[in-house]
C-alpha cells in the first residue's frame, strides 16, 4: 500500500480509479483469506463486481468451515498476549490503525465506491473519516479501560459478520471496540463488498498488529453460519437483516455466546406544521437518499402534519428533481448505484407492490443510467399505514409518505412497525420535540437533524431492530466480561488479590 502511495500520480481528477485498480493488480485481483497475519491461497473463488458498470473487480475466496476453524484458532492463539499488552499497549495499535486509514483515505474511498456503488463524495467525506474517528475514539477508551471498567476484561474471541451498506465503517464499528478491550477477531465481510476489509488486513500488517489479532474470512452466508456455529467463539456481533438475525439468535440459543444484533429498520421522519420546511426537505434528502437509502436507520417513512402536507410534498418533489443519479465516481453525483442486481430487483418489486396497494408513485424525470444497478429517487404518497411498503424495509431510495393530525396520532403512527431503530423529529418547538421523543420506540432520536453518527454515542435498536449497542461506553460493555478470579495460595494471598493482574 505504501508503495502505491509513493508512486501514484493521481492526475487532476480526484475521483480517479487508478489507486484502487493499482492495488487490485498488485494482488492479481485474486484474494485468499487473511488468517494468522498471512494470506491464504485463493480457493473456490467468486467474483465481486462494480455495481455501477457490472464489471468484475476481483475474485474472492468462499470461506469454508475449515477456513473459519483456522481463523478462530489463530484468534485464540493470539488472545493471551494481546490481553496481556494492557489497554495502553493496545491503544498504540489502535492509534496506528486510525492514522493509517487516514493516510490511505483516498485509496479506501475509491475502492469502497468501486465495490459498493456509493458516491465518492460520501466515501471520501463521510464513511472513511468516520472509520478513522472510530479507531481514534477506541484508542482513547483502551487507555482508560483498567480505570473505567475495573474487574472487567475482553470477552475473548469475537465472530463478527457485517453487511454491504457501509463496508469499512461496519468493520470499524466491530473491530475497534473488540481490540480496545483485549479481544481478538474473526470478521466476515459481506460477499458483495469485501475489498476494503481486505485492504484493511494489509493495514494491520503495515502497523505490525500481532498475527491472529484480526482475521478476515470472505464468503457468503454459509461462511457466516460456520462462524456462528463455531464452539470456540465467545461473542458474536452481527449487522444485517432481521431475517438472518433471527437465524443467528436461534443458532446461538443456549450456547453461552454473548450476542449483539443490529438489524433492519423503518424509521419515521416526523414533520410538524411549525417546522422549518426548507430545512426539513434537506433533512429528507439526507434521511432517505444518502447511500441510495441503503441505510439501516434511513428515515424511510415520512409522517407530515396534515395542515402542511400538500405544501411540503410539493417542495420535496421540486428538490427531488435536482438530485443527480449517476456514476458514483463522479464527485457531483448525489445518488450512486444500488449494491447488486438482487437488491435492485427487490426494490422494484416492493415499489410495484406499493402501487398495487393503491399508493401514488412519483419518480424524478432526471435521467437515470440504464447500464448499471441504478434506481431513481422515489416517493410513494397516499400510503396506508398497514400496507407492505409502510411496514417492510425497502432498503433503497424509496420514501413512503403518510399524514397525521395531532402529535398523539404522530406518535402512534411512528411506533406502528415491528422495528425501533431511529426517528427524526422536525419542529421549531423544542419543548414539543422533547416531550414526544421519549414516546418514540427508537434507539436513536434526532431533533431537526438526521443520520448523525458519533463514535461516542451508543447506536442500536429495539424490537425487531435488534439488541445491544455499538459505540461509546455502552458499546464497550458488549465486549467485556467480569475478569476470571485467580485463586492464589492462602500464604501469598493479600486480602484484595482476587483479580487477574495485567502483566
Ligand atoms: P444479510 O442479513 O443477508 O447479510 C448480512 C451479512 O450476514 C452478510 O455478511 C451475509 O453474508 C451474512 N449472512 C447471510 N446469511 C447468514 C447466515 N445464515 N448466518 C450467518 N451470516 C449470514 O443482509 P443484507 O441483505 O446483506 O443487508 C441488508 C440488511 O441489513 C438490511 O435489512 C438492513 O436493514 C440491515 N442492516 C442493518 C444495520 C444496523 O445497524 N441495524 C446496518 C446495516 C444493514
Amino acid at each position: 500500500v505504501a508503495e502505491i502511495f509513493e508512486t501514484m500520480d493521481y492526475g487532476p481528477a480526484p475521483e480517479s480509479a487508478a489507486p484502487a485498480l493499482a492495488w487490485l493488480s498488485q494482488h492479481q485481483s485474486r484474494f485468499g483469506h487473511f488468517i494468522g497475519g498471512a494470506w491464504t491461497a485463493p480457493t473456490a473463488t467468486f467474483p465481486t463486481n462494480n455495481p455501477a458498470t457490472g464489471t468484475e473487480l476481483a475474485q474472492l475466496s468462499q470461506g469454508s468451515a475449515e477456513d473459519i476453524a483456522a481463523a478462530v484458532a489463530a484468534a485464540r492463539t493470539a488472545l493471551p498476549a494481546w490481553r496481556a499488552l494492557g489497554g495502553a499497549g493496545r491503544a498504540r495499535y489502535l492509534y496506528a490503525l486510525a492514522r493509517q486509514v487516514q493516510k490511505h483515505a483516498r485509496l479506501f474511498a475509491v475502492l469502497e465506491t468501486l465495490d459498493n456503488g456509493k458516491p465518492i463524495r460520501e466515501t471520501r467525506d463521510i464513511d472513511i473519516p468516520l472509520v478513522a474517528r472510530h479507531f481514534y475514539h477506541h484508542a482513547g477508551w483502551a487507555t482508560l479501560l483498567e480505570s473505567e471498567f475495573p474487574g472487567y476484561e475482553g470477552v475473548g474471541v469475537c465472530g463478527q459478520i457485517i453487511p454491504w451498506n457501509f463496508p469499512l465503517l461496519m468493520l470499524a464499528w466491530k473491530i475497534a471496540p473488540a481490540l480496545a478491550t483485549g479481544s481478538t477477531v474473526v470478521l466476515k465481510p459481506a460477499e458483495f463488498t469485501s475489498l476494503t476489509a481486505l485492504l484493511f488486513a494489509e493495514i494491520c500488517q503495515e502497523v505490525g498488529l500481532p498475527d491472529g489479532v484480526v482475521n478476515i474470512v470472505t464468503g457468503d452466508g454459509t461462511t457466516g453460519a460456520a462462524l456462528v456455529a463455531h464452539p470456540e467463539i465467545d461473542k458474536l456481533a452481527f449487522t444485517g437483516s432481521t431475517e438472518v438475525g433471527r437465524l443467528i439468535r436461534k443458532a446461538t440459543a443456549g450456547s453461552g455466546k454473548k450476542l449483539t444484533l443490529e438489524l433492519g429498520g423503518k424509521s419515521p421522519f416526523l414533520v410538524f406544521e411549525d417546522a422549518d420546511l426548507d430545512a426539513a426537505v434537506e433533512g429528507v434528502v439526507d434521511a432517505i437518499w444518502f447511500n441510495q437509502g441503503q441505510v439501516c436507520c434511513a428515515g424511510s417513512r415520512l409522517l407530515v402534519q396534515e395542515s402542511i402536507e400538500a405544501r411540503f410534498i410539493e417542495k420535496l418533489k421540486r428538490r427531488m428533481e435536482t438530485l443527480r443519479v449517476g456514476d458514483p465516481m463522479d464527485k457531483v453525483a448525489d445518488i450512486g448505484a444500488i449494491v447488486a442486481p438482487v437488491q435492485l430487483a427487490r426494490i422494484s418489486e416492493l415499489v410495484q407492490a406499493g402501487v398495487e396497494e393503491g399508493a401514488t408513485l412519483y419518480q424524478t424525470t432526471q435521467a437515470c443510467p440504464t447500464n448499471g444497478c441504478f434506481y431513481p429517487p422515489t416517493l410513494l404518497t397516499g400510503v396506508a399505514p398497514a400496507s407492505v411498503v409502510a411496514q417492510q424495509e425497502i432498503f433503497g431510495p424509496v420514501l413512503v409518505a403518510m399524514s397525521f393530525r395531532t402529535p398523539a396520532e404522530a406518535v402512534a403512527l411512528a411506533n406502528n412497525t415491528p422495528y425501533g431503530l431511529a426517528a427524526s423529529l422536525w419542529s421549531e418547538s423544542l419543548n414539543q420535540c422533547l416531550e414526544l421523543a421519549p414516546k418514540l420506540k427508537a434507539g436513536t432520536i434526532w431533533i431537526n437533524g438526521t443520520n448523525l453518527f458519533d463514535a461516542a454515542a451508543g447506536f442500536g435498536g429495539y424490537r425487531e431492530s435488534g439488541f445491544g449497542r455499538e459505540g461509546g461506553r455502552e458499546g464497550l460493555w458488549e465486549y467485556l466480561v467480569e475478569s476470571t478470579p485467580v485463586v492464589v495460595p492462602s500464604s501469598q494471598a493479600s486480602a484484595s488479590a482476587t483479580k487477574e493482574a495485567p502483566t
